[in-house]
């Protein structure tokens, strides 16, 4: 089996470049690193099995395989919003471009949307049956309109090219090789704890969010891809919510040390809530996500202690 990543050396990409090619299979691993980094994957360069191609998702490309994952684009506000335009392209130019070539070598073909398609839910928790409240003029619409886009052109090959589609919504993951600098809230406070640094709630902290574990969630890609039960879309994410405010009070309780919890602004169109129903996972995948909060910021903490070299 031929599999092409693209996002492949970011922060999930390489870990489902490293379980695929634990499974013996081939992996062609695509990026233009704008937030991958070349280290993700540079234990995975003297496998055989591996290769890595530096190459921009808007740009059409050529290659044989069995199965593509379409993974990129840039998942932090911060990165997705340094270039919002580029986001857009990247995610719906880097549809129709994998989509064209899953049709033309016959490939099965995965997206990776989000959970940012629901918007600021007014639906809780998110089935995959709500149609979202996204501000399509916002700050965060370049990354949610994008995801929505490439999620109907999904259906669109799908319907009138048969292509064979998979469809996944992914809820805040987090785990071992995410940028210090990533924006995102779990990186943000584990490194402030760590560098001693307050630790910034943006709003007073009740906006609530649900942490899933990378090794989880790579589990239900590849079990969503290979599976016959549905196209999707299917949530995939931990259902165990927490508020910002725990999330920060939990970290701090294992990072000691003199950093404080501090507020700042709430960026624009922020979501306040966010769970996933993952009853269809549960059915169709036979997966619960099983790594809970505690234990993956376990695992995860050492990593940014290697990163800052503390
Ligand atoms: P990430 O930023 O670490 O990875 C994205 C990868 O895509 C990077 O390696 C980046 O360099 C690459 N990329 C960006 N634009 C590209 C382009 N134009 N051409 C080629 N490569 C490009 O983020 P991640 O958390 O690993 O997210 C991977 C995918 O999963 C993204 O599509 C993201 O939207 C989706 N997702 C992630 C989460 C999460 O919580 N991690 C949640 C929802 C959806
Ligand atoms: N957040 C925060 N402090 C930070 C970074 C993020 O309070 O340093 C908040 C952010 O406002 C949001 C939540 O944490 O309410 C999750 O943010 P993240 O960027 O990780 O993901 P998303 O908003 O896309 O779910």
């Amino acid at each position: 089996m031929a599999t092409l990543i693209t996002g492949g050396a970011g922060f999930l990409g390489s870990h489902l470049c490293e379980r695929l090619l634990g499974q013996g299979e081939e992996v062609l691993c695509m990026d233009n690193f704008f937030t991958g980094r070349r280290k993700n994957v540079a234990h995975l360069m003297a496998n055989p099995n591996f290769e890595l191609m530096r190459h921009d998702v808007v740009d059409p490309f050529k290659v044989e395989v069995d199965r593509i994952y379409n993974l990129a684009c840039p998942a932090s506000p911060v990165h997705y919003q340094h270039n919002p335009i580029k986001t857009v392209k990247t995610s719906v130019m880097g549809a129709i471009n994998c989509l064209g070539l899953a049709k033309r070598v016959g490939a099965r073909i995965l997206q990776a949307s989000t959970s940012e398609v629901y918007g600021d839910p007014e639906v809780h928790p998110q089935p995959e049956s709500y149609r979202g409240n996204v501000n399509p003029i916002g700050l965060r619409a370049c990354y949610d309109e994008g995801k929505r886009c490439a999620e109907t052109l999904f259906f669109d090959y799908h319907r009138e090219n048969s292509v064979d589609i998979r469809v996944v919504r992914i809820f805040n993951t987090y785990g071992p090789r995410m940028l210090p600098n990533d924006g995102r809230v779990v990186s943000n406070f584990i490194v402030q704890a760590l560098r001693g640094e307050d630790l910034t709630i943006y709003g007073d902290g009740s906006q609530t969010r649900s942490f899933c574990f990378v090794d989880d969630l790579i589990e239900a890609m590849i079990r969503t891809m290979e599976q016959d039960q549905t196209v999707g879309p299917v949530n995939i994410g931990n259902p165990v919510e927490f508020t910002i405010r725990e999330l920060a009070e939990k970290v701090l309780g294992k990072i000691e040390g003199p950093s404080k919890i501090v507020k700042e602004d709430l960026p624009s169109d922020d979501p306040m809530q966010r769970k996933p129903d993952i009853s269809l996972a549960q059915k169709v995948l036979g997966w619960t996500p099983n790594i809970e909060l505690s234990e993956g910021l376990d695992r995860t903490i050492p990593y940014f202690r290697q990163c800052l070299g503390l």
